[in-house]
């Protein structure tokens, strides 16, 4: 029984619910009446239900399909603007005891490499991502309970934080490991972590159990009910996302947005972030093995759809794509992306040797954080480095409220300028200095408060002098 109310995975996403969904979507692709009435709906910018935004995804019109993809370019740039936050991952280790089927990491594994880095070796890397400008990571670790326990994962980040080379600092820590107690959540929300992010991989549970045969990880429900133990535990964000590849997309697209229903029904905060990862090629794994691959079409129209049905959700893209398709999907719907990222447990401070790779998946766009970040400008999209809402106490509800009523802008956008520049004087090459301080000197004229603008520029002018780290 279909219960968004309920702790129970098998009620939340109702195997149930989800086909009945896509039966509707189905058989009103091409109604355009229902079609109109959903976008109209949409554009009071207070988002959608599954259904009506299955509805809207299995739309086949052409001329429909190109309205859905405007608006999302127009919520997009109403909730978020035009700037971007940055981030970097962080692998700790790649021990794991879980048999994904889809995943290098996998247990039965016994050729790729496997390494956990040290303190010592962490101190190192995070050394090498500040000197690139990084001040967000996620950190990602398989799951292992003796090789990464909890407390491994608790000591990396304070190690994280606790590094501070010239300038630079991690001002973030997103959290990417496997589903865990609420006790550990516990202790991962007194750590001081930005969001926790667990992807789904997918909703279907029958696909799930297939895919993951052995380890913990195949228990669904576990996995499925990870983020009301997180938020019972104390975090305040939490990030969704599902492997596209795996299942037909439509049905993760249903179930996705209805795990975000029941975040919202329960919490009363629906997800902080939704990633949109594709299926790639790694290690041991093909992807052509999995039949379920979607096109950049599809892919583009799915992060589209999710942009009109959640807008208040920040959306993140990965160097899993290439950057053709990373410009084509930033217009209509993702807030975040990664630059100069290594998949890799370690690899930031020196490259691993070809014979000895530990890398999780093939990374597609391999340009350096700088080249992304003038990439960025170029296309008139502010690259930036702020973690401001959660060291001004900004998460959970409070941050929601203030995305909802479209008013977070007014932080991120002053923000984006300042983090910015601080990434101009410390790291930046000489054609993005260029560039960027051209792009701030635009972009303060659209700062529309006439009081916020003359404390950014203040602020401005004493990042040039050296001062550092502030923000709205
Ligand atoms: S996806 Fe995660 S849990 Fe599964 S094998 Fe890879 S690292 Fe382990
Ligand atoms: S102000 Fe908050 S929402 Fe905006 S970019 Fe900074 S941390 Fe993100």
């Amino acid at each position: 029984m279909y219960n968004p109310r309920s702790l129970r995975a098998e009620e939340f996403i109702s195997d149930e619910e989800v086909r009945e969904t896509l039966e509707y979507a189905e058989k009103n692709k091409d109604n355009t009446e229902l079609i109109d009435r959903i976008l109209e709906k949409a554009k009071q910018r207070k988002g959608l239900d599954h259904r009506e935004a299955s509805v809207l995804l299995a739309c086949s019109d052409k001329k429909k399909n190109r309205e859905i993809i405007e608006l999302a370019c127009q919520i997009k740039k109403d909730f978020y603007g035009n700037r971007i936050v940055m981030f970097a991952p962080l692998y700790l280790s790649n021990y794991c005891v879980n048999g994904c089927v889809y995943c290098p990491y996998h247990l039965k594994n016994k050729h790729i490499r496997r390494k956990k880095l040290s303190m010592d070796e962490i101190r190192g890397e995070v050394t090498a991502l500040q000197d690139m400008g990084h001040k967000r990571l996620a950190i990602e670790s398989g799951e292992d309970p003796e090789m990464n326990p909890i407390e491994y994962i608790l000591e990396s980040i304070r190690t994280i934080y606790s590094v501070k080379h010239k300038n630079g600092a991690i001002r973030r820590v997103n959290v990417n490991i496997a589903a865990t107690t609420v006790e550990n959540y516990r202790k991962l929300a007194d750590a001081g972590i930005g969001t926790y992010i667990l992807f789904q991989e997918t909703y279907n549970r029958e696909s799930y159990e297939k895919l993951h045969p052995t380890g913990p990880k195949h228990n669904y429900a576990y996995h499925t009910e990870a983020m009301d133990r997180a938020m019972e535990g104390g975090i305040d964000d939490v990030g969704l996302g599902v492997l596209f590849g795996l299942e037909l997309y439509r049905y993760e697209f249903a179930a996705l947005l209805m795990h975000a229903e029941h975040l919202e029904a329960v919490h009363g905060v629906g997800p902080h972030t939704i990633s949109v990862p594709r299926i790639k090629k790694a290690d041991d794994i093909d992807p052509a093995v999995f039949d379920n691959g979607i096109s950049d079409d599809i892919f583009e129209k799915i992060v589209a759809c999710i942009r009109i049905a959640v807008p208040y959700t920040g959306m993140i893209i990965s160097t899993r794509e290439t950057a053709e398709c990373r410009e084509r999907i930033l217009r209509c719907g993702i807030s975040q992306i990664s630059g100069g990222s290594k998949t890799s447990v370690g690899g930031y401070c020196e490259p691993e040797p070809e014979d000895e790779k530990s890398e999780q998946f093939d990374v597609s766009d391999t340009r350096t954080l700088d080249e992304v970040v003038n990439w960025l400008m170029k296309m008139d999209c502010i690259p930036s480095f702020c973690t401001a809402c959660y060291r001004e106490g900004r998460t959970g509800d409070r941050f929601m409220e203030l995305c909802k009523n479209q008013q977070i802008q007014n932080c991120c956008h002053p923000n984006a300028l300042l983090t910015l520049k601080e990434y101009l004087e410390d790291y930046a090459s000489e054609d993005t200095k260029i560039t960027g301080e051209k792009l701030i000197e635009k972009e303060l004229l659209n700062i529309t408060s006439e009081k916020v603008r003359e404390t950014t520029r203040n602020r401005l002018s004493e990042i040039s002098r050296g001062g550092r780290d502030f923000r709205f």
